[in-house]
């Protein structure tokens, strides 16, 4: 994980977030900060919808929009939302190592046979639907995925900042992505 940015003080917040809700993020979760009392939502945060990660801020600091490997490709709707009605001005990516987006394909048969057995589907609607939406949500990489939706999402929202983050379950620490 030589690409991750660790964060022990305000100093280590890459100083383009120092004192943005995106520091405060990190302040809170990382550093212990004590949590002050927020009206409005000040931050959107993209995060994987995976159960390992709760994140440590107060109420009503951000929106959060979870989804398989913090793809925010088909939430934009919801993204925009964010900006357009709850006028935040930045977006926290989050990624994780150990995504079960990344290599999607090899959890193919647990997947179908997980619809069959639980959710009564036929078997063949359940390789369907897996086949159609698979190539969708996999990623090939958590920490490189993260850069390219940041990119894309800057290209997006021109006003917005937005920074690509990581979650480590080890630790359950927030860390920057170094972008080149
Ligand atoms: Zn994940």
């Amino acid at each position: 994980m030589e690409k991750l940015i660790s964060v022990n003080s305000i100093e280590e917040i890459i100083p383009e977030y120092r004192h943005t809700p995106v520091g405060m993020l990190l302040e809170y979760h990382n550093l212990n900060r004590p949590f002050d009392t927020y009206g409005k939502a000040q931050l959107l945060i993209g995060m994987c919808m995976d159960n390992r990660k709760h994140l440590h801020m107060p109420d009503n600091f951000a929106y959060i929009i979870r989804s398989g490997g913090a793809n925010l490709r088909y939430s934009e709707f919801k993204v925009s939302y964010a900006i357009g009605v709850g006028k935040v001005q930045h977006i926290a990516l989050i990624g994780h190592n150990n995504c079960g987006m990344v290599n999607l394909i090899s959890r193919k048969n647990d997947f179908i046979e997980g619809l069959v057995s639980s959710a009564g589907w036929e078997k063949e609607r359940a390789e369907e639907h897996f086949f159609h939406f698979a190539p969708m949500f996999e990623i090939g990489s958590e920490t490189d995925f993260i850069l390219s939706e940041a990119k894309r999402l800057r290209l997006r929202y021109p006003r917005i900042k937005i920074a690509p983050l990581f979650y480590l379950i080890e630790d359950n620490r927030l860390y920057f992505i170094k972008e080149s």
